[in-house]
């Protein structure tokens, strides 16, 4: 569009929306066209060097998407990655890779380019609708890879307050983007299940996908409104769509802000605290900004992989001392989660890997990786007295807890020796997610300073249900009363030992959840920012007793579906 000619009238454009809130701000649109690649020669001495690149490339996207796949807890946008997971993993395509490079002694981003652009041939030829949304995975993947390979990131002045305006976007663009402040996201591609628009989510940025040519209908430096609840997009929005948007940007800043303020208490004053789950530093606004008593549960495993390794013992501290500085109370750090869904390289394949090698058990055999991130844990305890907590993910069995606590006394001991102070009163904790730990939840309450119950894997455990299967997705059923069950009697042990408890799985930051909890006596919940409002909303609409009634029919329901209509019957009819 030319600017001297620019139709300044309102336009509107639909996409779906995905994010949080409404965005107000000047576009900066992100086109780049998928360049055809030349096929340029190699020597035969640069053979090696170009297949690394490919090898090097590959690994990283490949950590890259099961970083992504293991923070979405949607099945579908799960299912997405682990597709573009298979077909970067697709043997014929390294092998056709390496062949390029090793007998036509071409570059290794023209190899990339020529196999990608076969494979997609092959798909359009077969005609098939499903093999559609393949094409354009295998098009993103092509695409990204090269820009790896030739070292080419998308340098964009992203703005505070600016919208971006993009086809797509990768997870670091994007978490990028947003430490520079963007205002919201609008992508062309990507429903409300891709990558991105997930971790928009998290963020809780405005975000709207789905809208067709945004990058060839807006041009640079336009004034957008970006609605997050109606997937509506406004382009040069006139002066009262701009001030009723305006409005209602503010009336939801007032609401979140009015939310800080307040004490947690049910309606009948009971206290109950609302924590936050985090995994990455650019999350930090969004705790304080929702009015999180501390983050509940620090996800650490993208210290691992991802873009942004950081698995080195100094790294780890200074990623640790930026999460306490950014926030204020407790912060509970969960010791590395790796395996089952959460995978890297450095698991191994195995048949059943969510009843494998994985949490305390990959972190007992890996003494080193374990060492390293508690003594980097304890070095930054000394700085922030009685504020850190120590979570052992994934434990089933007794032996574990011993070894941890004889292995944080060793790190203890080593930090100790090197002349550091450590916070003597660090809390140790177990995540309570597999049932053996719920059904005997009083004799591990003894062990240890606290439990926190993780509700995703032990409803698939408890349900024998692959959290990420979605052909059995049905039967994940965190409100089932056999899940309820163990939630209470994990209750019951925490308090017959004086052990804390909290919960930080999904069930935390949903109403039917909450109800429940609150009502079984667990009052220490950990969730994703932004649920919070909705969750001190609920809270404190209804009393305790309100809450207890309904847990205790819950408990006697017989399905997850009687546990919903309950709720409905409880808490919204009122
Ligand atoms: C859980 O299992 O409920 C939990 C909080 O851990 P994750 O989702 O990271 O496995
Ligand atoms: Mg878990």
């Amino acid at each position: 569009m030319n600017a001297d000619i620019a139709d300044t009238k309102e336009k509107h454009f639909n996409g779906r929306g995905v994010g949080v809130g409404v965005g107000i701000g000047k576009s900066v649109v992100i086109d780049i066209e998928s360049a055809e690649v030349e096929p340029n020669s190699i020597s035969e001495k640069d053979v090696e060097t170009h297949k690394k690149k490919f090898s090097k490339a590959n690994k990283g996207l490949t950590e890259e998407l099961e970083l992504l796949a293991k923070e979405l807890t949607d099945k579908s946008t799960r299912e997405i990655i682990e597709a573009q997971l298979q077909i970067i993993q697709d043997p014929e395509i390294e092998k056709s890779v390496s062949a390029i490079i090793e007998e036509k002694l071409l570059t290794v981003e023209y190899a990339i380019y020529s196999t990608y652009c076969k494979f997609i041939e092959r798909l359009k030829e077969s005609g098939s609708e499903l093999f559609k949304q393949r094409i354009v995975d295998l098009e993103d993947i092509r695409d990204r890879l090269i820009a790896i390979v030739c070292n080419h990131t998308h340098k964009h002045p992203v703005k505070k307050g600016d919208v971006v305006v993009a086809k797509d976007i990768s997870p670091t663009e994007l978490v990028a983007f947003y430490e520079k402040g963007m205002a919201g996201l609008v992508m062309e591609k990507g429903g409300p299940t891709s990558h991105a628009a997930i971790i928009a989510k998290s963020l809780g940025l405005p975000c709207v996908v789905s809208v067709k040519k945004a990058t060839k209908n807006i041009d640079a430096g336009e004034q957008l409104i970006l609605d997050s609840e109606s997937g509506m997009l406004i382009c040069h929005p006139d002066k009262e769509t701009l001030k009723s948007y305006r409005k209602k940007q503010k009336d939801r800043l007032k609401l979140s802000a009015r939310k800080c303020r307040e004490v947690f208490e049910t309606k009948d004053g009971h206290p109950y605290q609302l924590l936050a789950n985090i995994e990455f530093e650019a999350e930090l606004p969004k705790v304080a900004e929702h009015g999180a008593r501390g983050i509940g549960l620090l996800r650490t495993e993208s210290l691992l992989f991802g873009s942004r390794i950081r698995k080195g013992q100094e790294d780890q501290e200074v990623f640790y001392s930026h999460i306490l500085e950014g926030t204020e109370g407790p912060v509970t750090i969960r010791l590395f989660d790796v395996g089952g869904d959460k995978t890297t390289t450095r698991a191994s394949k195995e048949d059943n890997p969510f009843l494998g090698w994985r949490g305390i058990r990959l972190l007992l055999d890996e003494k080193q990786l374990l060492q390293n991130q508690l003594k980097a844990i304890l070095k930054v305890s000394g700085k922030y007295p009685g504020r850190i907590k120590v979570l052992v993910p994934m434990v089933s069995v007794m032996d574990e807890v011993d070894s941890i606590k004889k292995e944080l006394e060793e790190a203890r001991e080593a930090v100790t020796s090197e002349g550091y102070a450590v916070d003597e009163g660090i809390q140790l904790g177990l995540m309570v997610e597999v049932p053996s730990v719920a059904i005997s939840a009083r004799k591990f309450a003894r062990e240890v300073d606290f439990l926190s119950i993780g509700t995703n894997d032990l409803t698939q455990y408890t349900m024998a249900v692959d959290r990420g299967n979605e052909r059995i997705s049905a039967l994940f059923q965190h409100y089932h009363p056999s899940v309820l069950q163990l939630i209470k009697t994990t209750q019951e042990g925490a308090t017959e030992e004086g052990a804390d408890l909290s919960v930080c799985g999904e069930l935390a930051g949903d109403p039917v959840g909450v109800a429940f909890l609150i009502g079984a006596g667990i009052s220490d919940l950990s969730m994703l920012p932004h649920s919070i409002p909705e969750i001190a909303d609920l809270l404190s609409s209804f009393t305790k007793k309100e809450f207890e009634a309904f847990a205790e029919s819950a408990l006697n329901s017989s399905s997850d579906k009687q546990v919903k209509e309950l709720f409905e019957k409880s808490f919204c009819q009122k």
